[in-house]
């Protein structure tokens, strides 16, 4: 999946169970960025360290990636930094599903099984993944989905005059009324 399909759908999955579940602490900004975290740090290091320059999958797509930040935030004593690293954590395992990661095992578990990261073509099952197993046509598919999930929530958040407030708290209310709760 691409930044946009990483980004509106995964803020739509978070967004309806925080209002299951009456989370309404949650910086929507943050856990945007948490979306596409791994990918801003795979795939740069990638460009500058492999030959590989676009499937860069490697320390940010890997569990103890996922511990680290975990622990991080069990260290914060600051509530506000805390829930800002919470953020950060669930936007970075909600990437991960959505990479099917099971299919990496070797980077997923890394170092686990090997001391080095693989390269590109990966392992067998991701290369079949990658290479051939999702037509390029759901790909942009799930863009389409997520730009339009981020387009329509942002309109939204224009007409109600929330836009500002979300850009300066990263609270997602979208009515006036919606905003009383969160
Ligand atoms: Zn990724």
């Amino acid at each position: 999946m691409l930044p946009l399909g990483h980004m509106g759908i995964t803020l739509s999955i978070v967004r309806t169970a925080a209002w299951l579940f009456r989370i309404n602490s949650l910086d929507y900004r943050v856990l945007l960025v948490g979306s596409i975290l791994p990918d801003l740090i795979d795939k740069p290091l990638r460009i500058l360290f492999a030959t590989e320059p676009i499937f860069g999958k490697g320390f940010g797509h890997s569990f103890l990636f996922l511990v680290s930040l975990y622990s991080v935030g069990k260290l914060l004593r600051n509530n506000q930094h805390k829930t800002t690293l919470w953020a950060l954590w669930i936007g970075a395992v909600i990437h991960d599903v959505f990479d099917l990661m099971w299919f990496f095992p070797k980077i997923f578990f890394w170092p686990a099984f090997i001391p080095n990261l693989p390269k590109a073509p990966y392992e067998p099952w991701g290369q079949i993944i990658h290479f051939y197993g999702v037509p390029i046509r759901q790909v942009f598919a799930l863009e389409v989905v997520g730009g339009g999930i981020l387009l329509v929530s942002f309109i939204i958040l224009a007409l109600n005059n929330r836009l500002v407030r979300f850009l300066k708290t990263g609270k997602l209310s979208y009515t006036r009324r919606d905003g009383l709760s969160s």
